[in-house]
């Protein structure tokens, strides 16, 4: 049997893989807060921000992080915000009467609106991680496939990468506006460059994605990564080195070779 050691397909996630988001994600947070509680200033929540910047990982969607910074308001125990986020969470928004719906769709319109109004600063607090420009520069000059899989709109990632001198064509991103599941994008570029799944490999910052790709029974040989540079927690990285689907992978490891991230 052969033993692939380079993938056909290559699908990276974006944010937490390839790009770290952590000052917009504070910027946008702290512009929600203030419009669901109203009785602190911005100045004030900027106290805050090394706080999330560190707890960030412990969140797994983006409607969570003003509830995040809402618990660093109220003074809880951030040992507790790192071991046992999600029962906190429920718990502030029954305390403050929240709707998850509510949070989402605020969450949107200012990141919208900011958008809309100067997209120049708002693309300014994407940084990228350490090397991996240069990576994705070598894997795009390979003969394998580069495909970016993301809940990011592409064309916005198709201007941070533009910026950095990466030009990607548009159907190698799909972004938020494709309206699929990551599971089923990747079904679909297997089918679409007439491979089978274990010619794909893919890397994700969040372990349940990773693990919806591991549900599916067409999708069992795909190779699966977590980057653990990402936004993620020890505790994932613990969950997924016990999975034997899951490989834990560098930032060192992804920046080297392919053999290197299956040692
Ligand atoms: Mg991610």
């Amino acid at each position: 049997m052969v033993i692939s050691t380079e993938p056909r397909i290559l699908a990276l996630d974006f944010d937490g893989v390839i790009c770290d988001g952590l000052l917009e994600y504070f910027q946008t947070t702290k512009l929600t807060y203030i419009q669901v509680w109203t009785e602190h200033s911005l100045d004030f929540l900027d106290n805050f921000s090394h706080s999330f910047y560190r707890l960030r990982s412990v969140i797994e969607t983006g409607w969570e992080m003003p509830i995040l910074l809402r618990a660093l308001v109220l003074g809880f125990d951030q040992n507790q915000m790192q071991d046992d986020w999600s029962n906190l969470c429920q718990k502030i928004i029954k305390l403050d009467n929240l709707n998850k719906q509510t949070l989402i769709t605020k969450l949107d319109e200012v990141r919208d609106n900011w958008i809309n109004s100067d997209l120049e600063s708002w693309l300014k607090l994407h940084r990228f991680y350490p090397g991996v420009i240069e990576k994705i520069g070598k894997v795009t000059s390979s003969s394998t496939l580069l495909y970016i899989v993301t809940t990011k709109e592409g064309r916005f990632v198709q201007q941070l990468l533009g910026k950095e001198g990466v030009e990607l064509p548009k159907k190698n991103i799909l972004g938020k506006e494709i309206r699929q599941q990551k599971h089923e994008i990747l079904r679909e570029l297997i089918l679409k460059n007439s491979q089978c799944s274990s010619q794909l490999w893919f890397v994700e910052d969040l372990l349940k994605t990773l693990c919806k790709v591991q549900e599916q029974s067409d999708l069992k040989k795909v190779k699966l990564f977590l980057a653990n540079w990402g936004f993620n927690t020890s505790k994932n990285h613990n969950l997924a080195k016990s999975n034997s689907g899951i490989h834990v992978l560098s930032l060192e490891q992804f920046n080297d070779n392919y053999l290197s991230w299956l040692s």
